[in-house]
Protein backbone atom coordinates (compact mmCIF):
# COMPACT_ATOMS: atom_id res chain seq x y z
CA UNK A 1 0.00 0.00 0.00
CA UNK A 2 1.06 3.21 -1.30
CA UNK A 3 2.25 5.36 2.21
CA UNK A 4 1.73 8.79 0.23
CA UNK A 5 -1.29 9.55 2.63
CA UNK A 6 0.05 8.00 5.43
CA UNK A 7 3.24 10.97 4.55
CA UNK A 8 0.41 13.43 3.73
CA UNK A 9 -1.35 12.93 7.20
CA UNK A 10 1.75 13.05 9.59
CA UNK A 11 2.91 16.39 8.11
CA UNK A 12 -0.62 17.79 8.77
CA UNK A 13 -0.42 16.74 12.54
CA UNK A 14 3.22 18.51 12.30
CA UNK A 15 1.88 21.56 10.88
CA UNK A 16 -0.67 21.64 13.33
CA UNK A 17 1.59 20.70 16.37
CA UNK A 18 4.12 23.81 14.81
CA UNK A 19 1.46 26.54 14.96
CA UNK A 20 0.37 25.31 18.86
CA UNK A 21 1.88 27.20 21.50
CA UNK A 22 3.10 25.12 24.84
CA UNK A 23 0.86 25.27 27.38
CA UNK A 24 1.23 27.70 30.48
CA UNK A 25 2.64 26.64 33.86
CA UNK A 26 0.96 29.21 36.15
CA UNK A 27 2.70 29.82 39.66
CA UNK A 28 0.26 30.19 42.20
CA UNK A 29 0.24 33.14 44.39
CA UNK A 30 0.38 31.58 48.15
CA UNK A 31 2.13 33.56 50.48
CA UNK A 32 1.43 31.58 53.58
CA UNK A 33 3.21 28.83 52.37
CA UNK A 34 7.01 30.76 52.79
CA UNK A 35 8.65 27.95 51.04
CA UNK A 36 6.54 25.62 49.21
CA UNK A 37 5.42 26.98 45.45
CA UNK A 38 2.60 25.07 43.79
CA UNK A 39 2.00 25.42 39.45
CA UNK A 40 -0.75 24.57 37.60
CA UNK A 41 0.36 23.18 33.93
CA UNK A 42 -2.84 25.14 32.28
CA UNK A 43 -3.87 22.13 29.57
CA UNK A 44 -7.36 24.52 28.86
CA UNK A 45 -5.23 26.48 26.56
CA UNK A 46 -4.94 23.69 23.46
CA UNK A 47 -7.44 24.47 20.80
CA UNK A 48 -9.58 21.92 22.11
CA UNK A 49 -9.62 22.94 25.57
CA UNK A 50 -8.28 20.09 27.47
CA UNK A 51 -5.20 17.58 28.25
CA UNK A 52 -6.73 15.10 25.75
CA UNK A 53 -5.55 17.26 23.17
CA UNK A 54 -2.37 15.98 23.75
CA UNK A 55 -4.37 11.67 23.68
CA UNK A 56 -5.75 12.81 20.63
CA UNK A 57 -2.61 14.12 18.89
CA UNK A 58 -0.43 10.97 20.03
CA UNK A 59 -3.64 8.30 19.06
CA UNK A 60 -3.43 9.55 15.95
CA UNK A 61 0.37 9.16 15.31
CA UNK A 62 0.37 5.69 16.81
CA UNK A 63 -2.62 4.65 14.68
CA UNK A 64 -1.10 6.52 11.25
CA UNK A 65 2.81 4.61 12.13
CA UNK A 66 1.19 1.41 13.03
CA UNK A 67 -0.58 1.23 9.72
CA UNK A 68 -4.19 1.15 11.38
CA UNK A 69 -5.17 4.59 9.91
CA UNK A 70 -5.26 5.03 6.15
CA UNK A 71 -7.29 7.18 3.76
CA UNK A 72 -10.86 7.36 4.36
CA UNK A 73 -10.37 4.99 7.66
CA UNK A 74 -13.46 5.96 9.78
CA UNK A 75 -12.43 6.66 13.97
CA UNK A 76 -14.40 5.26 16.28
CA UNK A 77 -14.07 6.06 20.00
CA UNK A 78 -16.31 4.78 23.26
CA UNK A 79 -16.17 8.81 24.74
CA UNK A 80 -18.63 10.65 25.43
CA UNK A 81 -16.19 13.77 26.81
CA UNK A 82 -12.85 15.39 26.41
CA UNK A 83 -11.58 12.33 24.12
CA UNK A 84 -13.62 12.68 21.55
CA UNK A 85 -13.95 16.56 21.12
CA UNK A 86 -10.44 16.37 20.53
CA UNK A 87 -10.28 13.11 18.29
CA UNK A 88 -12.92 14.58 16.41
CA UNK A 89 -10.85 17.33 15.44
CA UNK A 90 -7.96 15.72 14.41
CA UNK A 91 -9.84 13.22 12.07
CA UNK A 92 -11.48 16.51 11.07
CA UNK A 93 -7.64 17.76 10.30
CA UNK A 94 -7.31 14.47 8.06
CA UNK A 95 -10.09 14.66 6.50
CA UNK A 96 -11.43 11.26 8.54
CA UNK A 97 -15.11 10.38 9.35
CA UNK A 98 -15.81 10.26 13.41
CA UNK A 99 -17.96 8.30 15.30
CA UNK A 100 -18.25 8.72 19.40
CA UNK A 101 -20.09 5.76 20.72
CA UNK A 102 -21.92 7.29 23.82
CA UNK A 103 -24.55 6.21 26.30
CA UNK A 104 -27.64 7.54 25.26
CA UNK A 105 -27.81 9.44 28.79
CA UNK A 106 -25.29 12.27 27.35
CA UNK A 107 -25.86 15.80 27.71
CA UNK A 108 -26.84 17.46 24.68
CA UNK A 109 -24.17 19.87 25.09
CA UNK A 110 -21.31 17.40 24.95
CA UNK A 111 -23.06 16.33 21.99
CA UNK A 112 -23.18 19.74 20.04
CA UNK A 113 -19.54 19.84 21.07
CA UNK A 114 -18.40 16.71 19.07
CA UNK A 115 -20.41 17.61 15.96
CA UNK A 116 -19.19 20.92 15.99
CA UNK A 117 -15.70 19.45 15.27
CA UNK A 118 -17.78 17.72 12.68
CA UNK A 119 -17.80 14.03 14.57
CA UNK A 120 -21.00 11.88 14.55
CA UNK A 121 -22.68 10.28 18.13
CA UNK A 122 -24.26 6.96 18.00
CA UNK A 123 -25.87 6.56 21.40
CA UNK A 124 -26.12 3.06 22.98
CA UNK A 125 -26.70 1.69 26.82
CA UNK A 126 -24.28 2.72 28.65
CA UNK A 127 -23.17 -0.81 29.28
CA UNK A 128 -22.82 -1.61 25.64
CA UNK A 129 -20.41 1.13 24.47
CA UNK A 130 -17.09 -0.57 24.54
CA UNK A 131 -18.27 -3.94 22.10
CA UNK A 132 -20.38 -1.52 20.44
CA UNK A 133 -17.36 -0.05 19.48
CA UNK A 134 -15.16 -2.88 18.71
CA UNK A 135 -18.06 -4.01 16.60
CA UNK A 136 -18.76 -0.84 14.65
CA UNK A 137 -15.15 -0.03 13.63
CA UNK A 138 -15.49 -4.21 12.20
CA UNK A 139 -18.32 -3.44 9.96
CA UNK A 140 -17.42 -0.27 8.51
CA UNK A 141 -13.82 -1.17 8.18
CA UNK A 142 -12.62 1.91 10.98
CA UNK A 143 -10.09 1.86 13.55
CA UNK A 144 -11.19 1.46 16.89
CA UNK A 145 -8.98 4.22 18.79
CA UNK A 146 -9.87 2.61 22.34
CA UNK A 147 -8.14 4.83 24.62
CA UNK A 148 -8.91 3.43 27.89
CA UNK A 149 -5.83 0.19 26.46
CA UNK A 150 -3.77 2.55 24.31
CA UNK A 151 -3.50 5.95 26.38
CA UNK A 152 -0.10 4.79 27.79
CA UNK A 153 1.58 3.54 25.41
CA UNK A 154 0.56 5.82 22.31
CA UNK A 155 3.26 8.96 24.04
CA UNK A 156 7.06 8.95 23.59
CA UNK A 157 7.64 8.86 27.37
CA UNK A 158 10.92 9.27 27.21
CA UNK A 159 10.72 12.37 26.01
CA UNK A 160 10.09 14.54 22.62
CA UNK A 161 8.26 17.67 24.07
CA UNK A 162 5.89 15.12 26.34
CA UNK A 163 4.16 16.99 29.18
CA UNK A 164 7.16 15.78 31.99
CA UNK A 165 9.32 17.31 29.67
CA UNK A 166 7.48 20.48 28.96
CA UNK A 167 7.12 20.95 32.87
CA UNK A 168 10.54 20.24 33.93
CA UNK A 169 11.55 22.92 31.06
CA UNK A 170 9.30 25.21 32.30
CA UNK A 171 10.27 24.84 36.12
CA UNK A 172 14.27 25.65 34.66
CA UNK A 173 14.36 29.14 36.18
CA UNK A 174 12.58 28.67 39.51
CA UNK A 175 13.90 28.56 42.94
CA UNK A 176 13.13 24.81 43.22
CA UNK A 177 13.61 23.62 39.76
CA UNK A 178 12.73 20.08 40.25
CA UNK A 179 9.85 19.44 42.04
CA UNK A 180 9.27 17.76 45.16
CA UNK A 181 5.97 16.06 43.85
CA UNK A 182 3.66 16.11 40.83
CA UNK A 183 -0.17 15.24 41.35
CA UNK A 184 -2.07 13.79 38.84
CA UNK A 185 -5.58 12.24 38.52
CA UNK A 186 -6.04 9.43 36.59
CA UNK A 187 -9.21 9.12 33.66
CA UNK A 188 -7.27 6.60 31.43
CA UNK A 189 -3.97 6.43 33.30
CA UNK A 190 -2.36 7.71 30.25
CA UNK A 191 -0.94 11.07 31.64
CA UNK A 192 0.27 9.38 35.16
CA UNK A 193 1.81 6.82 33.05
CA UNK A 194 4.06 9.14 30.92
CA UNK A 195 4.81 11.50 33.96
CA UNK A 196 5.66 8.60 36.03
CA UNK A 197 8.23 6.99 33.70
CA UNK A 198 10.06 10.10 32.86
CA UNK A 199 10.80 10.62 36.06
CA UNK A 200 12.42 7.50 36.57
CA UNK A 201 13.99 7.92 32.88
CA UNK A 202 15.52 10.92 34.20
CA UNK A 203 16.55 9.91 37.18
CA UNK A 204 15.14 12.78 39.35
CA UNK A 205 13.91 12.93 43.24
CA UNK A 206 10.66 13.97 42.07
CA UNK A 207 7.53 11.79 43.66
CA UNK A 208 4.41 10.99 41.59
CA UNK A 209 1.13 11.28 43.55
CA UNK A 210 -1.76 10.37 42.01
CA UNK A 211 -5.21 11.32 43.47
CA UNK A 212 -8.55 9.55 43.12
CA UNK A 213 -11.93 10.52 43.68
CA UNK A 214 -14.95 8.98 45.23
CA UNK A 215 -16.34 5.60 42.88
CA UNK A 216 -12.84 4.68 41.42
CA UNK A 217 -11.32 2.01 41.62
CA UNK A 218 -7.77 3.12 40.58
CA UNK A 219 -6.93 3.41 44.57
CA UNK A 220 -8.03 0.31 45.57
CA UNK A 221 -6.65 -1.85 43.01
CA UNK A 222 -3.24 0.32 43.51
CA UNK A 223 -3.34 -0.89 46.95
CA UNK A 224 -4.81 -4.82 46.73
CA UNK A 225 -3.82 -5.06 43.04
CA UNK A 226 -6.76 -6.65 42.26
CA UNK A 227 -7.38 -6.22 38.36
CA UNK A 228 -11.11 -7.21 38.54
CA UNK A 229 -12.16 -4.22 40.89
CA UNK A 230 -15.12 -2.74 39.87
CA UNK A 231 -17.40 -0.50 41.34
CA UNK A 232 -21.32 0.36 41.46
CA UNK A 233 -21.54 4.11 41.09
CA UNK A 234 -19.71 6.21 38.34
CA UNK A 235 -17.50 9.40 39.22
CA UNK A 236 -18.83 12.49 39.68
CA UNK A 237 -15.83 14.05 38.65
CA UNK A 238 -15.32 14.48 34.81
CA UNK A 239 -13.02 13.01 32.90
CA UNK A 240 -11.28 10.89 35.82
CA UNK A 241 -12.10 8.00 38.03
CA UNK A 242 -13.21 5.03 36.20
CA UNK A 243 -15.56 2.05 37.57
CA UNK A 244 -13.70 -1.02 35.92
CA UNK A 245 -9.53 -1.12 36.22
CA UNK A 246 -8.47 0.27 32.63
CA UNK A 247 -5.23 -1.20 31.06
CA UNK A 248 -4.08 2.15 30.44
CA UNK A 249 -3.58 2.41 34.11
CA UNK A 250 0.00 1.95 35.08
CA UNK A 251 0.48 1.11 39.13
CA UNK A 252 4.04 0.44 38.91
CA UNK A 253 5.26 4.25 38.34
CA UNK A 254 2.97 5.47 40.78
CA UNK A 255 4.95 6.71 44.26
CA UNK A 256 1.61 7.67 46.48
CA UNK A 257 -2.31 7.25 45.72
CA UNK A 258 -4.73 9.15 47.47
CA UNK A 259 -8.32 9.56 47.19
CA UNK A 260 -9.77 12.85 47.86
CA UNK A 261 -13.29 13.06 48.30
CA UNK A 262 -15.30 14.82 45.74
CA UNK A 263 -16.57 17.90 48.17
CA UNK A 264 -13.37 19.09 48.49
CA UNK A 265 -12.34 18.73 44.52
CA UNK A 266 -16.16 21.11 44.55
CA UNK A 267 -14.88 23.52 47.15
CA UNK A 268 -11.41 23.70 45.77
CA UNK A 269 -12.44 24.76 42.56
CA UNK A 270 -14.41 27.20 43.82
CA UNK A 271 -11.56 28.75 46.25
CA UNK A 272 -8.96 28.24 43.21
CA UNK A 273 -11.66 30.90 41.49
CA UNK A 274 -10.90 33.20 44.15
CA UNK A 275 -7.52 33.11 43.67
CA UNK A 276 -6.58 32.83 40.06
CA UNK A 277 -10.10 34.57 38.69
CA UNK A 278 -10.67 31.54 36.67
CA UNK A 279 -12.93 29.02 36.60
CA UNK A 280 -11.71 25.24 35.93
CA UNK A 281 -12.92 21.55 35.98
CA UNK A 282 -13.59 19.29 38.84
CA UNK A 283 -10.48 16.95 38.40
CA UNK A 284 -9.11 20.17 38.96
CA UNK A 285 -10.14 20.56 42.06
CA UNK A 286 -8.99 16.83 42.93
CA UNK A 287 -5.37 17.54 41.66
CA UNK A 288 -5.00 20.89 43.49
CA UNK A 289 -6.79 19.50 46.55
CA UNK A 290 -3.90 16.77 46.75
CA UNK A 291 -1.29 19.19 46.36
CA UNK A 292 -2.27 21.14 49.23
CA UNK A 293 -2.16 18.35 51.65
CA UNK A 294 1.18 17.76 50.21
CA UNK A 295 2.35 21.34 51.16
CA UNK A 296 1.18 21.47 54.18
CA UNK A 297 2.29 18.34 54.98
CA UNK A 298 6.32 19.21 53.87
CA UNK A 299 5.39 22.58 55.67
CA UNK A 300 4.81 20.43 58.85
CA UNK A 301 8.12 18.81 58.80
CA UNK A 302 9.76 21.97 57.69
CA UNK A 303 10.52 21.29 54.05
CA UNK A 304 10.96 23.23 50.95
CA UNK A 305 10.34 22.77 47.48
CA UNK A 306 7.63 23.03 44.91
CA UNK A 307 5.09 20.70 43.52
CA UNK A 308 3.39 20.78 39.73
CA UNK A 309 -0.15 19.71 38.97
CA UNK A 310 -2.49 20.11 35.86
CA UNK A 311 -5.20 22.49 35.50
CA UNK A 312 -7.15 19.85 32.69
CA UNK A 313 -9.72 21.81 31.95
CA UNK A 314 -11.94 24.88 32.00
CA UNK A 315 -14.84 25.83 34.17
CA UNK A 316 -17.01 26.91 31.34
CA UNK A 317 -17.66 23.63 30.73
CA UNK A 318 -19.57 22.90 34.02
CA UNK A 319 -21.50 25.93 34.61
CA UNK A 320 -24.51 23.90 34.75
CA UNK A 321 -23.06 21.33 37.29
CA UNK A 322 -20.22 22.02 39.18
CA UNK A 323 -20.48 25.91 39.33
CA UNK A 324 -24.70 25.59 40.02
CA UNK A 325 -24.66 25.62 43.82
CA UNK A 326 -27.98 23.67 43.75
CA UNK A 327 -26.74 20.76 41.09
CA UNK A 328 -23.51 20.55 43.90
CA UNK A 329 -25.82 20.64 47.28
CA UNK A 330 -28.27 17.68 45.11
CA UNK A 331 -25.49 15.56 43.38
CA UNK A 332 -22.16 16.12 45.84
CA UNK A 333 -23.70 16.83 49.19
CA UNK A 334 -22.26 19.70 51.83
CA UNK A 335 -18.84 21.28 50.43
CA UNK A 336 -19.22 23.98 53.30
CA UNK A 337 -16.50 22.15 55.60
CA UNK A 338 -14.07 21.86 52.74
CA UNK A 339 -14.94 25.76 51.81
CA UNK A 340 -14.25 26.77 55.33
CA UNK A 341 -10.89 24.72 55.57
CA UNK A 342 -9.30 25.81 52.30
CA UNK A 343 -10.39 29.72 53.63
CA UNK A 344 -8.39 29.15 56.81
CA UNK A 345 -5.37 27.40 54.74
CA UNK A 346 -5.43 31.15 52.74
CA UNK A 347 -4.79 33.26 55.67
CA UNK A 348 -2.47 30.59 57.81
CA UNK A 349 -0.91 28.02 55.16
CA UNK A 350 -2.08 25.11 57.23
CA UNK A 351 -4.79 22.75 56.24
CA UNK A 352 -6.62 21.65 59.35
CA UNK A 353 -8.24 18.09 59.63
CA UNK A 354 -11.76 17.83 58.97
C1 LIG B 1 -8.84 12.66 30.80
C2 LIG B 1 -8.91 13.68 31.85
C3 LIG B 1 -8.13 13.58 33.01
C4 LIG B 1 -7.20 12.41 33.26
O1 LIG B 1 -6.16 12.26 32.32
P1 LIG B 1 -5.66 10.81 31.85
O2 LIG B 1 -4.41 11.03 31.14
O3 LIG B 1 -6.73 10.22 30.97
O4 LIG B 1 -5.49 9.96 33.07
C5 LIG B 1 -8.25 14.59 33.97
N1 LIG B 1 -9.12 15.61 33.79
C6 LIG B 1 -9.86 15.76 32.68
C7 LIG B 1 -10.79 16.91 32.56
C8 LIG B 1 -9.79 14.79 31.67
O5 LIG B 1 -10.54 14.92 30.57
Amino acid sequence: MSRNWVNWAMAQIEADFQRSADTHLIKLDLPQLANIDIYLKDESTHPTGSLKHRLARSLFLYGLCNGWIHEGTPIIESSSGSTAISEAYFARLLGLPFIAVIPRSTAQKKIDQIEFYGGRCHLVDPAAIYTESARLAEELGGHYMDQFTYAERATDWRGNNNIADAIFRQMQHERFPVPSHIVMSPGTGGTSATIGRYLRYQKVETRLCVVDPDNSVFFDYFHSGDPNLTSEACSRIEGIGRPRVEPSFIPGVVDEMRRIPDAASIATVLWLEGLIGRKTGASTGTNLYGALQLAHEMQARGESGSIVTLLCDSGERYLDSYYDPAWVADKIGDIQPYLAQLEAFSTNGQLEAL
